[in-house]
């Protein structure tokens, strides 16, 4: 399928979206995603038992060998999992994986009876179900770190995470940034979660022009930004995605003669900081 977003945007290939079926809008895990995999994790396998790591494909394994995680996992229970950022930290009472999601990545329970997928590269056999990782491109995966210290180190180079970061730590984080404010957000180093559509998401809610410069943005700017990241995060985690539905950016994304749902005006597209990017030209002003 060949429509005038890819051609648009032709990093993004369409066979990802098509056989994942995950929501054309939304190919790429981003935060909302990264949290159902938490909740996954927390929901069906929490305080069970892995019997056994089948590593089907190592090409998703990062500075750690099949054997060794076998080994290392094996006979512990998974524990309360968190997320920071597109990050899963899954605790178990021995040590952590560490999961990133790249493009492709998930992370589900299924029945042990329930046939694998082809994608599937990493199985927990747990005493009751398995739990999954699939991943089709394979550009991130997974990493074991053996004890909290290891946990921390390896997250030392993200930013806040958007979900928890306090408003006052979020104003000195823009202040402090020079470039675009688009740039700035999807920056997992100044701010971790926001991929490229929430930002989009997020800036046109909070109606601010992703070129506008960071630390230019005003204090009202700020506050508004702000309360739009927490309600378009919070919205996305309820629906499991981004919602795109009236009212929302995202579903708008590949129809090019797509008008703001919220004055009407044609959207505007143009890359920002290397990204494709859209946004209402009427309802976030250009910076002057
Ligand atoms: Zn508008």
């Amino acid at each position: 399928m060949l429509t005038w977003f890819h051609r648009w945007w032709p990093a993004n290939p369409p066979a990802v979206v098509d056989r994942w079926g995950s929501g054309y809008h939304n190919p790429v895990p981003e935060l909302p995603d990264v949290d159902r995999f938490r909740a996954n994790l927390a929901e069906r396998a929490e305080g069970r038992t892995i019997q056994r790591v089948d590593v089907l494909d190592a090409g998703v394994l990062h500075g750690i060998a099949a054997r060794t995680l076998d080994d290392a996992l094996t006979g512990h229970r998974w524990r309360s999992p968190e997320r920071h950022g597109k990050w899963l930290l899954a605790h178990t009472d021995g040590p952590t994986v560490l999961v990133h999601f790249g493009m492709t990545g998930d992370l589900r329970w299924s029945p042990a009876d329930e046939p694998r997928d082809r994608f599937d590269r990493v199985v927990f056999v747990l005493d009751d179900g398995e739990l999954r990782y699939r991943d089709m491109r394979k550009l991130q995966g997974l990493q074991l770190a053996p004890d909290a210290g290891a946990v921390e180190k390896a997250m030392a180079g993200l930013g806040p995470d958007a979900l928890a970061v306090r408003r006052g730590d979020f104003d000195e984080l823009l202040a402090g940034h020079r470039g675009a404010v688009k740039a700035v957000l999807v920056d997992q180093s100044i701010l971790a979660g926001l991929g490229n559509l929430l930002a989009d998401e997020i800036l046109w809610h909070a109606k601010i022009h992703p070129q506008q410069l960071a630390h230019q943005l005003s204090p009202e700017q700020r506050h508004q930004l702000y309360d739009e990241m927490r309600g378009v995060l919070r919205a996305s985690i309820r629906a499991g995605r981004i919602p795109d539905g009236p009212g929302w950016l995202t579903g708008l994304r590949d129809d090019p003669d797509a008008r703001c749902p919220r004055c009407g005006t044609p959207l505007s597209r143009r890359r920002v900081g290397g990204r494709a990017t859209i946004w209402c030209p009427d309802c976030q002003r250009a910076p002057r």
